[in-house]
C-alpha cells in the first residue's frame, strides 16, 4: 500500500501573509489544492494523510473532505511524525504542501526508489557553486560537483522512517536527514528546478494580468457613429446588434481576456434582444463586475481606433473621460489613439472601423 504525508502545518511567515499561504491562491484554486490535486489526480496513491496545524485544520478539512486530516506538532519533524502514525501505508512519500508543481513523474520515480533501494529522495544537481558561510565569510566552498539541491517528494519503508525517529531522535530539516542519522543511506531520484517550494510572496505570481481585445463593424448611412460611448456628427454609423461601438467593444474583450473569462459575445450574445442598440459603455460597465469577482481591477487601458474618416482627434477627451469613468481609474491612465490606414483596405476603403485595445489588470487588494 502506497502513501502520502502532506506538510501543510506550517505558518509560512516568511511569505508575508497574514494567514497560511499554503491556503492562498494560486491561480483559482490553493496553493495545498493544487498540490494535493497532482497526488490524486496520479492515481499512484491509495492513501493520502495531509497535516494541518490546529488553527487550519478545519478550513484544511473543509477543502479535502476525502482524505485524513491529522494535527501537526510542534516542529516539522514532528509534525510529519504524526502522519506517519496516522498513515496505514507500507510505502509513503513525504512532500511540501509548498511544492505544488511537483509531476506525476517525480512521484512514480520516487516510488520506484523506494521499492528498489529503500528510499527515494527528489533532488537535481546544483548549477550554481555552494559555499558555507558565517557572518558573510565564506567557511567552506562546496563548488557544485556532487552537490545536490534536495526536494520532496521523499520516500521511504514508513516501518524504517518511524524506527529512525526511535533511534535518532531530534530536529531535522527534511526526513533524509533523519533517515541518514537513523544509520541509513537516502538515495536520490529524479527532482528538478520546477519543483520549487513557494517560499516568498513573489513566487505566488506577479499580480498583473494583460489582455488583448479587438472589434471591427460596418459603416453604413442611416446609423449613428458612436466610439467610446462618443456620439460623432458624421455621413455614416456603424452597424451591429448594439450601437456597435467597436473600441468599447475591443475594450470590453481585452478586459475578459486578461481576467481569463470566455469573450464579449459570450456575456452579451447579439441573439440577445436584451441587447439591441444596447449602450456599449453599459456592457463595459457589466464587464468591470465580472473582472471584479475574479479578483481584479483595471490598472491601465490603451485603445487605437482604425478610421479613415471622420477626424477623431476633437472626441479623443471626451472618449478617454468617459472610458475612464466606466472603469474608474484616472483619465491619464487611458490612452486613445486614432490613425487612418492611408485609405488601404476595408478601412481606408470607409467600409468600415476597426480597434484594438489592451488593459493591464491589478489584484483587488
Ligand atoms: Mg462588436
Amino acid at each position: 500500500m502506497i502513501g502520502a504525508v502532506i506538510a501543510a502545518a506550517g505558518k509560512g511567515l516568511r511569505a508575508g501573509f497574514e494567514k497560511n499561504k499554503l491556503l492562498m491562491p494560486l491561480g483559482e484554486k490553493t496553493v495545498l489544492e493544487e498540490t494535493v490535486r497532482v497526488f490524486a489526480e496520479s492515481g499512484l496513491f491509495d492513501e493520502i494523510v495531509i497535516v494541518a496545524s490546529e488553527t487550519d485544520e478545519r478550513e484544511i478539512q473543509s477543502l479535502f473532505p476525502a482524505f485524513k486530516i491529522v494535527r501537526g506538532g510542534a516542529t516539522r519533524t514532528q509534525s510529519v511524525l504524526n502522519g506517519l502514525r496516522a498513515s496505514r501505508a507500507n510505502i509513503v512519500l513525504v512532500h511540501d504542501g509548498a511544492r505544488p508543481y511537483v509531476t506525476k513523474e517525480i512521484l512514480s520515480d520516487c516510488i520506484e526508489s523506494v521499492k528498489k533501494y529503500g528510499s527515494g529522495i527528489a533532488a537535481y544537481p546544483a548549477t550554481d557553486t555552494v559555499a558555507r558561510a558565517k557572518d558573510e565569510k565564506i567557511t567552506e566552498i562546496c563548488g557544485k560537483e556532487n552537490i545536490y539541491i534536495l526536494q520532496t517528494p521523499q520516500g521511504f519503508y514508513r516501518e524504517e522512517l518511524l524506527e529512525a525517529y526511535e533511534k535518532a531522535p531530534g530536529e531535522y530539516p527534511d526526513e533524509s536527514s533523519l533517515f541518514a542519522a537513523g544509520g541509513r543511506t537516502p538515495r536520490l531520484c529524479k527532482g528538478s528546478p520546477q519543483n520549487c517550494k513557494l517560499t516568498f510572496r513573489e513566487d505566488f505570481g506577479f499580480p498583473f494580468r494583460v489582455g488583448n481585445g479587438y472589434d471591427t463593424h460596418p459603416l453604413v448611412q442611416g446609423r449613428d457613429l458612436i466610439l467610446c460611448g462618443v456620439k460623432i456628427p458624421h455621413d455614416k454609423g456603424l452597424l451591429g446588434h448594439s450601437d456597435a461601438d467597436a473600441p468599447a467593444h475591443a475594450l470590453t474583450d481585452a478586459l475578459l481576456s486578461a481576467a481569463g473569462l470566455r469573450d464579449i459575445g459570450t456575456y452579451f450574445p447579439d441573439t440577445d434582444e436584451k441587447y439591441k442598440g444596447a449602450n456599449s459603455l453599459e456592457l463595459l460597465r457589466k464587464t468591470l463586475e465580472l473582472v471584479k469577482e475574479q479578483g481584479y481591477v483595471p490598472e491601465n487601458a490603451s485603445v487605437t481606433i482604425l478610421a479613415q474618416r471622420p477626424k477623431l482627434a476633437p472626441y479623443i477627451e471626451q472618449m478617454r473621460r468617459n472610458l475612464a469613468n466606466v472603469l474608474a481609474i484616472p483619465v491619464s491612465f487611458v490612452g486613445i489613439s486614432a490613425t487612418t490606414t492611408e485609405k488601404l483596405g476595408f478601412i481606408g476603403r470607409e467600409e468600415g472601423i476597426a480597434s484594438y485595445a489592451s488593459v493591464l489588470l491589478k489584484k483587488n487588494s
